[in-house]
């Protein structure tokens, strides 16, 4: 059983070795069990259950709630010869019959369902004529009312387990949360399922969170670092997205906008270009990403602050899932925390539903003006203990310097108690700074203790103060969103002068961009193509575009970035050096080997 798993992973799919616990799910599920995979994006979950189906007996059938991604998959798999197909509302009558008549058949490896689909009787009764290899329930997590992908349908999958209790059954999820995987073990009747939880770590995901002081020049900044490669920058509003996009189209950049106020068609046609065209540059508000399973996303840039941190690692974790070199990039400023806590205040969400998402914000408030290892304490939030520094996010390669705040803080937290509690931090820094302004003047606050007693430091380093205290949890945001500040049960401690605060000093100036060899950007950014390999990189992506079109696929289902890197390094000579080349499996070899041979050897 193993030798012929890992003979299917090098001749199908051509990788030299299994990763991580692949091996172990692909052992269990082959035998016969069912399994929990909790794997982070990018980790290899497709194979867990793909290599399981080809080695059994009959059709392992793939529920998954993403056309886009089934059809995705099914031409990977096509591509790499084997026999697959998807039934969807995608597809017209006849096509649907002949599906059908393949399952029946018994003539495919791996068929992809939606779940609605799945669910009908009609379905349900042509599988029970059929022999069912696996079932393996992608996105799992959708059925978690908890999360923001919860799909109704999803709960009635149990009835898998009655009607067909022989057949294994494989949940995978790319969600850390311990309360979602509990639920999906509970809504799946996955009780007794072996769970295989991997680490949630990207390692080739670097960390950056700056403040935004000018948006535009700092990703612009960024983007110099980036230049010709595929990424999504995330915005809060839809206007935000559109006028993103179109600035940085005339900045020379690929940028399209992706959001829910867009038509259908516009969006399917924006999509697809950035699935099929490299250098594509996304900019997008969260309806876009969930099933975006681009390989090759150099980078995630958030201009505004994310809901939450598992809405952050999700969207950070579209970046690198071919785990190369990726970047994970980040600006916000205070004005963010009140618009969220207005978005949440004025949501129809139930009051027990927003408390959690304050608590969600503020965590992630917090995880945003770190000064230890992101990557720790982004792990820590999924329970996951990761034994920092990284090495590889800002705040371990450029440790943030901090200074004894213990008194503006106590002036701070006087000025918002004497105030009453009742006003945002413009109010109040006027209050400290002295300002006497219309409003000051008019509720009498010249007139209090602190009128005046911080006349030392500027606003801005009052707004830093106060987005400090508040991510550290000195200072909340009232509920209804006003975005008017109370002390906490932890202020009175700094306030009796027995806890002091340690701030990060804001002026260190964000450096754009990352360090380059030289100032005329490489389309290879992030993946250190050196000046001499450019001409055959090119030729290289070049070649791969125009057999992709030809075949109709993405570029990445014809080859990796990580396959052409490796062919770049490796200069193969013939057929056989090029099949000891990750990502080179037999049906690939045999249908591009000659071409990509050509372009190789025609220029050494
Ligand atoms: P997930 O669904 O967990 O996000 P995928 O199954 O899409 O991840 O796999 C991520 C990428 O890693 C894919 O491009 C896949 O081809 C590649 N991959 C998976 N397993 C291996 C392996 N054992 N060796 C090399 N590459 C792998
Ligand atoms: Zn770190």
């Amino acid at each position: 059983m193993n030798a012929s798993a890992l003979d299917l992973l090098q001749s199908v799919f051509g990788y030299p070795s299994f990763r991580g616990q692949q091996q172990a799910v692909v052992e269990h599920l082959s035998e016969g069990g069912d399994a929990l995979v909790l794997m982070p994006t990018g980790g290899g979950k497709s194979l867990c259950y793909q290599i399981p189906a080809l080695l059994r007996q009959g059709t392992g059938i793939v529920v998954s709630p993403l056309i886009a991604l089934m059809q995705d998959q099914v031409d990977a798999l096509r591509e790499a010869g084997v026999s697959a197909a998807y039934l969807n509302s995608s597809l017209g009558a006849d096509e649907q019959r002949e599906v059908e008549r393949q399952l029946l058949a018994g003539e495919l490896n791996l068929l992809y369902v939606a779940p609605e689909r799945l669910l009908t009787p009609r379905f349900l009764g042509q599988l029970e004529r059929t022999e069912v290899a696996l079932f393996a329930i992608d996105e799992a997590h959708c059925v978690s009312q908890w999360g923001h992908d919860f799909r109704p349908e999803y709960r009635e999958l149990a009835i898998l387990h009655q009607r067909f209790p022989e057949v294994p059954r494989i949940a995978l999820t790319a969600t850390a949360d311990p309360r979602t995987r509990e639920e999906i073990v509970e809504r799946l009747s996955l009780q007794q399922a072996r769970q295989f939880v991997s680490s949630f770590d990207r390692p080739n995901i670097g960390y950056r969170v700056g403040l935004r002081h000018n948006a535009k020049r700092q990703l612009t900044e960024f983007l110099q670092g980036h230049e010709g490669e595929s990424g999504i920058v995330y915005c809060l509003s839809r206007k935000k997205v559109d006028n993103t996009a179109e600035w940085l189209a005339e900045l020379g950049v690929e940028a399209l906008p992706y959001h829910a106020g867009l038509d259908a068609a516009t969006r399917a046609k924006n999509q697809q270009r950035f699935l099929r065209e490299d250098g594509v540059v996304m900019v997008a508000t969260v309806a876009f990403g969930m099933g975006i399973d681009k390989p090759d996303v150099r980078f995630v840039a958030h201009l505004d602050l994310p809901r939450s941190i598992e809405g952050y690692y999700q969207e950070t974790g579209r970046a690198g899932r071919d785990s190369l070199s990726a970047e994970a990039w980040m600006i916000y400023g205070l004005s963010d925390v009140v618009t969220m806590s207005q978005m949440i205040a004025q949501s129809e969400s139930a009051d027990e539903r927003k408390r959690v998402e304050r608590q969600k914000l503020e965590s992630l408030l917090a995880y945003a003006e770190a000064t230890g290892c992101r990557r720790q304490l982004l792990l820590g939030t999924f329970g996951e203990s990761y034994p920092g520094p990284c090495g590889h996010c800002d705040n371990c390669i450029a440790p943030p310097k901090t200074w004894d705040a213990t008194v503006p803080a106590q002036k701070a937290l006087s000025a918002v108690y004497r105030t009453g509690q009742r006003f945002g931090s413009g109010h109040v820094i006027d209050v400290l700074r002295g300002e006497e302004t219309e409003r000051v003047l008019s509720l009498d606050h010249h007139r209090l203790s602190t009128f005046g007693i911080g006349a030392e430091m500027d606003e801005k380093q009052w707004r830093s103060v106060f987005r400090q205290l508040l991510a550290a949890g000195l200072l909340e945001a009232d509920a209804e969103g006003y975005g008017t500040l109370r002390l906490t049960t932890a202020s009175r401690a700094v306030l009796s002068g027995g806890q002091s605060v340690k701030l990060r000093e804001d002026a260190r100036p964000e450096r754009g961009g990352r360090r380059r060899r030289d100032s005329k950007l490489v389309t290879g950014g992030s993946l250190g193509i050196e000046a001499y390999e450019q001409s055959m990189w090119d030729e290289l992506r070049a070649l791969r575009t125009q057999l992709a079109k030809q075949q109709g696929v993405p570029p990445y289902v014809v080859f990796h970035d990580a396959t052409l890197l490796a062919m770049l390094r490796a200069l193969p000579a013939n057929e056989d050096e090029l099949a000891t080349i990750s990502g080179v499996g037999e049906a690939k070899l045999k249908r591009y080997g000659r071409d990509f041979l050509a372009v190789i050897n025609a220029q050494e």
